[in-house]
């Protein structure tokens, strides 16, 4: 707890972030207070401000925050975030001292993680050098992301707050920057908080919070329109080899990982292969007229009593597919069920316990009756001589049978319907309603709407904005990219570990180079500890055959010989006993051999003098316990906690390295330092 005079609003750095900055006294005064749950690596550190006028302590307004950072130098200063000092109507400050104000901190025990997060979108606005230029309510493409896709803005919000808010309060408006950690972007989304659980102010910060989403009546229409992911229909994995029965009322998208040799199989169909599946690498836009293929360019092979089965599309070898079935002209009665199967599927044998396959039905029949069958079958069972498609327990093929009489000799049907259908798809020319773009098929349109539609709505990969895709170029299609996604892929960003600037969609292979590097670097690299058990600094040079760092043997440094160890030992004798009898006289000192640290409990000299021969001069000399400075001891007792709280995730020399590496002492800071430097355990 104290009180901050000295003012300052960050409009430029992290405008639209809720983490303040705060004294490097602060920090002491909180590793001080001992309170080591403060620093708890899964829960952030939550400070309460209350704003009063510098004159009376009239409350003006309490906020609840994070902290960034402990990194100013002035012990009355703080930084607020201009959204921070946006609600508490200050944004307008300049970057000097006021007079005016005064900020009491006070560190937040008993806030919540948020779990349930209700947002309404508001609308957006443009961001100029200092303040909001204008308010644009229905900015065009922002209407047309919020409203056609609610579960990307989700995914969005998400992924923002995570990283640029700590704390929600109830009936606040959320200002969401376009751009990560609350930087400055020129659009900002603007929400109203409308519900949230469990209390009035909670963490959003590392919990699994349900977020919903509601668009106000101008942009989603007559109603609100309210989503949540519990009722959307998530892609649910498919299992090679499994059969899914899937029924029109229950749309439902479905997920598979590609591999080679694998085929998607329509097994049960009715009569008119009302059922048909479209298949395509954005769930998203799937539907009958978007998609990268589907069922339709092929026909069942076997219809067995008004049920088709066996209609074959191969799959692509790799990548992430959806796919989703869709309904023509259907036969509600009937049943439908498909599944992926591998190419080279082992026939099942032909005899099993005694039964034999048909060799006209393929269907397994008791060795005994088998003749009696096969004679029977042979009767019963038609071939399509034009399409080979095998039609088993009937007279004759049906007449309403059909072969496409253009380009597709295998496509076949048995209904009017269907023929019709493949005609729709693959035989009448269409334009496209969003782009001026015509072509011969459905079919066409169906693929050009799903990859390349320069109209079309799709997820950035770079701002992560549901966006047109823009149009296309050479340069966007040898990069495997969208028109947007290139515009949007050549904006450059600074890297924050090399400084050097980096084109967004060179960004990732950037990254990985940066991590192949360090972890070549840190398999290379060894780190000795100091073998003062007070002190965590690495040695840098051997200076000394002890093991002690230039701080530590400093005190015991000798320009004459010293050849077997003797006078250093002689000098080391001394400085124990000194330390046992009288202190070194730091209040700080934390050295449990040291009277000064509070942790001695000897009576006599002669006590002290066994002690220090027996226990602390025994051979072999690997460890020392002399008293260090105020830094170093912050630094140990740091890098001690975060030990304590992260056991196994580094080794204990990576993480004193950090502890002594760091300007301010900071969990979050130590973490991100490790990333970027050292190799975890699991990775050596
Ligand atoms: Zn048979
Ligand atoms: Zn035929
Ligand atoms: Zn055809
Ligand atoms: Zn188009
Ligand atoms: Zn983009
Ligand atoms: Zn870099
Ligand atoms: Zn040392
Ligand atoms: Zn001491």
């Amino acid at each position: 707890m104290g009180i901050l005079t000295n003012i300052s609003v960050d409009k430029v750095r992290f405008p639209f972030s809720d983490k303040i900055s705060l004294p490097q006294g602060v920090l002491n005064d909180l590793i001080n207070s001992s309170d080591h749950d403060l620093f708890d690596a899964s829960r952030p550190l939550v400070i309460t401000l209350t704003l009063s006028q510098d004159s009376d302590d009239n409350c003006i307004g309490v906020q609840t925050v994070g902290v960034r950072d402990f990194s100013l130098d002035d012990p009355q200063s703080v930084t607020l975030p201009w959204l921070v000092a946006s609600r508490f109507g200050i944004h307008s400050l300049g970057n000097k001292r006021d007079a005016f104000y005064k900020l009491k901190w006070q560190v937040a025990h008993d806030v919540k993680a948020c779990e349930k997060l209700t947002l309404k979108y508001v609308g957006s606005k443009k961001w100029g050098a200092q303040d909001f230029e204008s308010v644009e309510k229905s900015d065009n493409y922002l209407e047309k992301a919020v409203s056609e896709d609610v579960f990307s803005m989700k995914a969005f919000l998400e992924a923002r707050m995570n990283n640029a808010i700590t704390c929600v309060t109830q009936n606040q408006r959320l200002l969401v920057s376009k751009a990560p950690n609350g930087e400055r972007a020129s659009e900002i989304f603007e929400f109203d908080v409308i519900e949230l659980d469990p209390s009035p102010v909670s963490i959003v910060v590392n919990t699994d919070l349900e977020l919903d989403l509601l668009l106000e009546e101008s942009i989603s229409g007559s109603s609100t329109q309210q989503t949540s992911a519990s009722n959307s229909t998530k892609p649910l994995a498919l299992r090679i080899g499994e059969l899914t029965t899937v029924s029109e009322d229950k749309q439902q998208i479905y997920s598979l990982k590609c591999r080679k040799n694998l085929l998607l199989e329509i097994s049960q169909n009715d009569l008119g292969e009302s059922l048909q599946i479209v298949a395509g690498h954005d769930s998203n836009t799937l539907s009958e007229d978007c998609y990268d293929f589907s069922t339709l360019m092929s026909s069942a092979k076997m219809l067995r009593s008004s049920v088709n089965s066996s209609t074959i599309v191969p799959l692509p070898e790799e990548g992430m597919i959806f796919l989703k079935p869709v309904w023509f002209d259907s036969n509600d009665t009937a049943t439908f069920k498909f599944r992926i199967k591998e190419a080279n599927e082992i026939e099942s044998q032909d005899e099993i316990e005694g039964k034999v396959k048909c060799r006209h039905c393929s269907t397994l029949i008791a060795a005994g009756t088998y003749p009696l069958h096969e004679v029977h079958c042979a009767r019963s069972t038609r071939i399509c001589d034009e399409c080979g498609k095998m039609y088993c327990q009937v007279k004759t093929i049906p007449q309403e049978h059909w072969h496409c009489c253009k380009d597709h000799q295998l496509m076949a049907g048995d209904m009017n319907v269907s023929r019709l259908r493949h005609l729709e798809f693959f035989h009448v020319p269409i334009g496209c309603d969003m782009c001026s773009a015509s072509f011969e098929s459905k079919d066409d349109l169906a693929k050009h709407k799903h990859q390349v539609c320069p109209r079309r709505l799709h997820s950035c990969r770079f701002c992560h904005l549901r966006i047109e895709r823009g149009e296309s170029s050479v340069e966007a299609r040898y990069y495997g990219l969208s028109g947007h996604e290139l515009n949007c892929g050549i904006k450059t960003t600074e890297c924050y570990r090399c400084q050097k600037t980096v084109k967004l969609m060179e960004l990732e292979r950037h990254m990985e180079f940066h991590d192949l590097k360090r972890i070549e670097r840190g398999k290379s690299t060894v780190i000795d500890i100091c073998k003062n058990v007070n002190c965590c600094r690495i040695l840098t040079n051997l200076t000394n055959r002890w093991g002690l760092c230039s701080l530590c043997y400093g005190p015991f440094f000798d320009t004459q010989d010293d050849f077997d160890g003797k006078r250093f030992l002689r000098k080391l004798e001394r400085k124990y006993v000194i330390q046992l009898t009288r202190g070194c006289g730091s209040t700080f000192c934390k050295n449990s051999e040291c009277k000064s640290s509070g942790l001695v409990n000897m009576g006599s000299l002669k006590e002290i003098i066994t002690h220090v021969q027996v226990d602390l001069l025994k051979e072999p000399m690997e460890v020392f316990s002399l008293c260090v400075d105020e830094s170093t001891t912050k630094r140990k007792v740091f890098a001690d906690t975060f030990l304590e709280l992260q056991p196994n995730e580094y080794a204990p020399e990576w993480v004193c390295r950090g502890a002594c590496y760091l300007k301010t002492l900071n969990m979050d800071s130590l973490m991100d330092w490790l990333h970027e430097n050292a190799i975890s355990n699991a990775e050596l």
